[in-house]
């Protein structure tokens, strides 16, 4: 099986922490040169440092917001400038997850801007890269949305809407772009132990009355697999779907959720 990214480039999103750093990680592993970007430059140094290495390997950082959109526009067609770089073969859609709530008490401002972090940015990076990936034969587009698109997660109303609109999006893509030999498709996280998650169990507690031990065991007995996923397990996923190996899977959505979503 060709799981070898040597010589590839990789743009990774929100890989400061969580799946994103972990999804940098398999990357690296597989042998590509790996350009981390998220908000903190202090966080994306450190995340630089730590991937492994084998001493040809190229990684970089790009500081960058997905709440501006046209900015981080910017700041990768200066990197990619300023690198002489023309192609980036792998791209990872990934930022944090809109705030939880109802749908029906979301604030119309709240749609808008998940929309502007998940779904604008994603089109700005696409449009930038494909391109290069045109060119090279070889592109894949990864979006790390949530097992939401196919069944809605109750209390996470505006996070089920936006990630509807990606997985459409990208499935869209991937009728376009699958002559050019670029693949596009979505990785849906289950219960993945990061700052993310913590959160959610925080919230939940804190709405039920309950304390978070009683959270999470409620939430590891919905999963058959008994427990929750190291972020590295969720990164595997999107890794093979990087890889040469993964050539002809176009326009699906993976879930990595230990069996949780009870659909097809
Ligand atoms: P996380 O909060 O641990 O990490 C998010 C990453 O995105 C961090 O690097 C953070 O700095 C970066 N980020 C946040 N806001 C940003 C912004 N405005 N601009 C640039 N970077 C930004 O989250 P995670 O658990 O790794 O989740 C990644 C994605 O997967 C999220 O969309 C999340 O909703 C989704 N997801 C997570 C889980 C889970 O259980 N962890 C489950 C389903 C879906």
């Amino acid at each position: 099986m060709d799981l070898d990214l040597t010589g590839k480039y990789a743009l990774v999103g929100g890989a400061s922490k969580g799946i994103g750093r972990a999804v940098a990680e398999e990357l690296a592993l597989l042998g590509a040169n790996v350009i981390v970007m998220a908000r903190s430059y202090d966080l994306l140094q450190q995340a630089v440092a730590a991937l492994p290495n084998n001493g040809t390997q190229k990684h970089n950082y790009i500081v960058a917001d997905n709440s501006q959109p046209q900015a981080l526009r910017e700041a990768v067609v200066t990197f990619m400038q300023t690198h002489n770089l023309f192609t980036i073969h792998i791209l990872v859609n990934n930022t944090g997850g809109p705030a939880g709530g109802p749908a029906i008490d979301a604030k119309p401002e709240e749609f808008v801007s998940a929309f502007t972090n998940h779904l604008l940015c994603n089109q700005h990076l696409a449009q930038i890269l494909v391109p290069g990936m045109k060119a090279a034969g070889f592109g894949r587009i990864i979006n790390i949305i949530s097992t939401s698109v196919k069944q809605p997660i109750l209390g996470l109303g505006v996070s089920n809407t936006i990630r509807g609109a990606v997985a459409n999006w990208a499935k869209t893509l991937s009728l376009e772009l699958g002559q050019y030999g670029i693949t596009v498709n979505n990785v849906l996280p289950g219960f993945t132990e990061t700052e993310r998650l913590e959160s959610i169990i925080g919230n939940k507690a804190a709405k039920s009355g309950s304390n978070e031990a009683t959270v999470i065991a409620q939430m590891k007995q919905e999963t058959p697999a008994g427990r929750f996923a190291s972020a590295n397990e969720v990164a595997a996923a999107a890794a093979f779907l990087a890889s040469p190996a993964a050539a002809y899977i176009n326009g699906i959505n993976l879930p990595v959720d230990g069996g949780r979503t009870a659909s097809l």
